[in-house]
């Protein structure tokens, strides 16, 4: 744990933190991938790191992360925020070069976090304050297709409606509040994600091509 008034672990100057929101199935795993692709991001998505670590043998978090994902309910913080610090410093420890990673640079797609204010709070507080928020925004209709498809081959525990469900309702309870915080700074860039996956890309990379600009403005 932070000491209280302790800086966050990463330096945000160095260290581009973009969080990636909107309603479950809006396309956020599929446009991070193509985001990756053309800037060098590292894509952290904290459902899979939570599933990773619901999966890994000797996790004594494994029963109560498989619940909570089932109920559509949102893990206690701390576990997915330790998950998302230790990623991060492993992606660091690698060395990487390239755009963006160059004198202790990186950048980071932290993907379905913060899903609810104190998680918001604390990650920007403790771990790095985040530059962005991309946030993919469309119909709860769109969204129940696209989840359901999925939940032909995904095996996800909860594509099926009855979790769908109450994954809309944690959403539109926990997480709209967050990109209102964060749009009340003047940090968030909206993207309708109801267009053709193409589509959709062009307007998320113009959008990632903004933040870079703007930062350089900063630099
Ligand atoms: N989850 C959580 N905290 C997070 C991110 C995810 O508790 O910060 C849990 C939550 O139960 C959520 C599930 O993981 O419903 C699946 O998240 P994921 O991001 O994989 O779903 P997606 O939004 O991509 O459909
Ligand atoms: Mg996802």
């Amino acid at each position: 744990m932070a000491i209280d008034n302790a800086p966050p672990t990463f330096d945000h100057s160095l260290i581009t933190v973009i969080y990636v929101l909107g309603g479950p199935g809006a396309g956020k795993g599929t446009q991070c991938a193509n985001l990756v692709k053309d800037f060098g991001f590292s894509h952290l998505s904290a459902g899979d790191l939570l599933r990773h670590e619901q999966n890994r043998e000797g996790s004594e978090y494994g029963e109560l992360i498989r619940t909570y994902i089932r109920e559509g309910t949102i893990v206690p913080m701390e576990i997915t925020i330790k998950l998302l610090e230790n990623a991060m410093k492993a992606e660091l420890e690698k060395g990487r070069e390239g755009e963006g990673w160059a004198n202790g640079k990186g950048r980071f797609l932290i993907d379905g976090f913060p899903r609810k204010m104190d998680q918001a709070m604390k990650f920007d507080e403790t771990v790095c304050l985040a530059s962005k928020v991309l946030f993919f925004t469309t119909t709860e209709e769109v969204m129940l297709a696209r989840l359901l498809e999925r939940g032909k081959t995904s095996g996800r525990e909860d594509d099926n409606v009855e979790s769908i469900k109450k994954r809309f309702r944690t959403y539109a309870n926990d997480t709209m509040p967050v990109i209102e915080y964060y749009a009340s700074q003047d940090k968030v860039a909206e993207i309708d994600s109801t267009a053709s996956i193409e589509q959709v890309y062009e307007a998320a990379k113009a959008a990632v091509q903004n933040i870079f600009s703007q930062k350089d403005q900063t630099a």
